[in-house]
């Protein structure tokens, strides 16, 4: 252990509270350091936009811990340290013959950080990161180790994934595989709101993922980014004009940052993230929210956010409109039902963006929008977990696991008061 270590969040705009951060460098050193501490939170990569990993007691950085990745080529699994980013476990597993069916916009994020707030890529059949996750290794409050597991836990296991960091400090994650795959990336410009209209599945389905990009300056998506299997036919995309070059979802940045377009085929994890390792993931500086609400609602909720674009657009960097497939994880913003999902990067003022949130999110409300559990949002805790059926049930696993509320903090004190 040392003192040291991040004191901010990667967007800067949250300062951890924590008097010291932890780097355990064995998982005894760690257990032991939870069963003496009165509060501990887990720091993952830091990318999270809320005050969802601060704490005022020990905060805790797994990169001192060995960072394993165990390839079981016969059952086709992964079993990973928690602190591993989505970057150094997808090379070494297109080294090994296999792929993760799919990734976020960023490979920067860690493991047990992305799953714990319910990451998400992009894809009508595609689920967010934790539906490929089959196993999880915590420390609980007394530094004892359990195994949640899919096969021995079953509907347990499925409220655990999604834990917000509420259930035990993850240190290993079990994750089922997919082969290697490659895809080629295609973007066209200037696909019109109104072309949504009646194509909407279409559009989203043109491809194996799809992100539509607009600065809501008018009901137009400046960019459509289609991720397409690579031998697979080239998409067919009548709605918009192929881009004659490499582009970078926020306008003016750099392409540079971006995995390669133009229909060049690529494997899986150089496709599916928009941004690479080692370079500035987004613009950089920003602020991010994001919602996902029922597919069904998709067209209604996009023309609520046309209707908002004049309050919107001033700080707005970019929006992103994706789909996700619906899964059973309790606490997943996914949960249930195939979802659209609404994300926004603002310019980096939370004073100008909360009052802008909160119109967005009452114009959004009919809609039943659950906020990502990493960006900032504005919605009243009652209201959150209204929005989850399973939310009693989560409430009652983190109580059992976690009896003595080790592993809240504030912001888990406001969304699940004891
Ligand atoms: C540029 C950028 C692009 C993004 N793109 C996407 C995207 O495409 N899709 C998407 O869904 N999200 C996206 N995000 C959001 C991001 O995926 C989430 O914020 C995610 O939580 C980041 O993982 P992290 O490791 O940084 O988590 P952190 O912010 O470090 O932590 C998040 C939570 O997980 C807990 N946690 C971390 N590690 C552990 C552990 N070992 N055990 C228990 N709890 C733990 C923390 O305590 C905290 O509560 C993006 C963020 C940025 C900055």
């Amino acid at each position: 252990m040392r003192d040291g270590g991040m004191r901010t969040n990667w967007a800067g705009n949250i300062t951890f509270s924590a008097e010291r951060v932890h780097r355990p460098e064995s998982t005894g050193a760690l257990r032991s350091l939870v069963a003496a501490s009165r509060r501990v939170r887990v720091l993952g990569s830091g990318h999270s936009f809320n005050d969802i990993a601060d704490t005022d007691g020990a905060l805790v950085e797994l990169s001192g811990l060995p960072p394993e990745i165990d390839i079981d080529t016969a059952a086709a699994t992964v079993r990973v340290a928690a602190g591993v980013r989505y970057a150094e476990l997808a090379q070494r597993l297109h080294e090994s013959g296999f792929a993760l069916p799919n990734m976020a916009s960023l490979p920067h994020i860690s493991m047990a950080g992305s799953v714990a707030t319910g990451t998400h890529g992009s894809g009508n059949a595609n689920g967010g990161l934790g539906t490929s996750v089959s196993a999880l290794e915590l420390v609980t409050p007394d530094g004892e180790v359990a195994v949640l597991s899919r096969d021995k836990d079953g509907d347990r296991f499925d409220g655990a994934v999604v834990s917000l960091g509420a259930l035990g400090v993850v240190t290993a994650l079990t994750l089922d595989l997919v082969p290697d795959f490659a895809l080629r990336q295609h973007v066209f410009t200037g696909l019109e709101l109104a072309d949504l209209d009646g194509h909407f599945d279409a559009i989203t389905g043109a491809a194996y993922s799809v992100s539509m990009f607009t600065d809501w300056r008018a009901p137009r998506f400046g960019q459509v980014w289609l991720k397409q299997l690579a031998d697979a036919p080239p998409p067919e995309f009548p709605w918009a004009a192929p881009a004659t070059g490499p582009m970078h979802p926020v306008p003016g940045a750099d392409p540079v940052n971006c995995t390669a377009q133009q229909g060049v085929a690529g494997p899986w994890h150089e496709r599916l993230p928009h941004f690479r390792p080692g370079f500035t993931p987004s613009s950089g500086a920003e602020l991010q929210s994001e919602y996902l609400l029922p597919r069904e609602h998709a067209l209604p909720a996009l023309h609520a956010l046309a209707g908002l674009g004049a309050d919107i657009a001033p700080l707005l960097q970019i929006c992103e409109v994706r789909t996700v497939a619906a899964d059973r994880l309790w606490l997943s913003p996914a949960y249930g039902h195939d979802c659209v999902a609404f994300h926004f990067t603002w310019v980096p003022d939370t004073a100008a963006v909360l009052p802008v949130l909160a119109r967005l999110e009452q114009r959004l409300a009919p809609y039943a929008p659950r906020p990502h559990w990493g960006k900032v949002y504005v919605a009243d805790a009652a209201e959150v977990r209204s929005r989850y059926p399973r939310m009693a049930d989560f409430r009652a696993l983190a109580a059992e696991l976690d009896p003595g509320r080790t592993f809240s903090n504030a912001h888990l004190d406001r969304l699940l008061p004891a």
